[in-house]
């Protein structure tokens, strides 16, 4: 045990790699190739490049004085990952990854999704880098989700329903992996969140990270020292490890993630595995990952990333839920009071934020990571609402 807690991947005694040897073999190659070119001035140059050009970084750190005023409490900044191309955080790190994928001599990327999101992320990527593009979704994802699977397909990426199983998520990803594992020589996974074996997480933080090294600046920059709170929502927790990165060696700054009481992985898991690494896990009464579902297709995940899981048994983040009914609340308070429509997840974040901001004083500042916008949303919640 000592010796694994050791191991590069490990938070504590979360995270690693439980998974085949022949996928084990693959993943330590990408570990390797992911160290050597994450700290490769070529590679840095070209990144901050397409996040400049295409993603449209850096984004605002916006004051949301109207908001501060309704609240009455803390300052509220706000990060604007809603204002990149395709309207969330999740380019980010597929940008990272294709630019990697690229070095690596990949020709194929593949992915998994489960509402689309990260599929449009990563078609999004392929399309600009002329990288063919497959898909893997759970075939009845592909029913509830028909408008996401068009947007891939106008993209250029080929959408394959798994109709395995119960052809759902944890379906499409085993295909993603068998398929990684016949074809590595030519083929790059691309994970969208911070979860999975080791080195996805620590990769996608590395990508993600770029939230927080922007807002510590920006705020440095406004207000001439470090927030009081850093809050975000957490599915996978990429944008949250993102938005909490630079803030983690600063312990006067809270970092708090938000989930759905209906997907609570860090309020009510337990360490277990899931999906090759170990994190807090939801289980049933027969010990196998919980179904769970949110309102926010984005946070609908059993499990959470293993650094989130380190976090919370350490103590350095807090991490609560919020109810279907205080995100509806927040999504529309924040459209009414700023003029930004959230994405539902991001209003899991704005809800949470609202309780806290009433236990802080006036004199300090808070900010709150809008990992996406809400277009996507508008119609379900016009169906919620009525
Ligand atoms: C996918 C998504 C999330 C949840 O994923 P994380 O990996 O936890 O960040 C949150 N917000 C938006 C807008 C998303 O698209």
């Amino acid at each position: 045990m000592d010796q694994q807690l050791q191991q590069e991947g490990y938070f504590g005694e979360f995270g690693g790699s439980f998974v085949p040897p022949e996928l084990q073999e693959v993943l330590s190659y990408l570990s390797e190739q992911f160290y050597k070119f994450s700290e490769d001035p070529d590679f840095k140059e070209e990144l901050r490049y397409y996040l400049r050009e295409y993603v449209g970084r850096e984004n605002p750190l916006t004051y949301a004085e109207r908001l501060t005023q309704a609240w009455g409490g803390p300052k509220i900044y706000l990060k604007r990952e809603d204002l990149n191309h395709t309207g969330a955080h999740k380019i980010n790190n597929a940008i990272g990854q294709i630019l990697l994928a690229k070095r690596m001599g990949a020709k194929r990327i593949i992915a998994e999704t489960g509402a689309g999101q990260h599929g449009v992320a990563t078609a999004t990527a392929c399309a600009m880098f002329n990288m063919e593009c497959i898909i893997y979704m759970g075939a009845e994802d592909t029913r509830r989700q028909a408008l996401n699977v068009f947007r891939m397909e106008l993209l250029g990426a080929t959408v394959v329903p798994v109709h395995k199983g119960q052809g759902r998520l944890k379906d499409a990803v085993d295909e993603a992996l068998d398929d990684l594992v016949r074809n590595y020589q030519n083929t790059f996974y691309l994970l969208g969140s911070a979860v999975g074996p080791h080195p996805f997480p620590t990769m996608v933080k590395h990508f993600q990270a770029i939230i927080s090294e922007e807002s510590k600046l920006q705020i440095m920059e406004k207000e001439g020292r470090l927030p009081d709170a850093v809050v975000a929502c957490t599915g996978g927790g990429s944008n949250a490890i993102g938005a909490f990165a630079h803030y983690i060696d600063e312990p006067t700054v809270r970092l708090i993630g938000v989930e759905p009481d209906q997907a609570p992985s860090l309020t009510e898991g337990v360490p277990s595995i899931i999906h090759g690494f170990k994190c807090l896990v939801l289980l049933d009464e027969e010990g196998q990952p919980k179904k769970t579902y949110s309102i926010a297709a984005g946070l609908d995940y059993p499990g959470i990333g293993p650094e989130h899981s380190h976090l919370k048994v350490t103590g350095r983040a807090e991490y609560a839920t919020v109810t279907n009914e205080e995100v509806l609340a927040a999504f529309q308070e924040l459209s009414r009071t700023e003029g930004i429509i959230p994405a539902l997840e991001s209003a899991h974040a704005v809800a949470h934020a609202k309780k806290v901001a009433s236990m802080m004083d006036q004199d300090q500042i808070m900010i709150i990571n809008l990992s996406g916008r809400g277009d996507k949303d508008v119609e379900q919640v016009y169906q919620m609402l009525k």
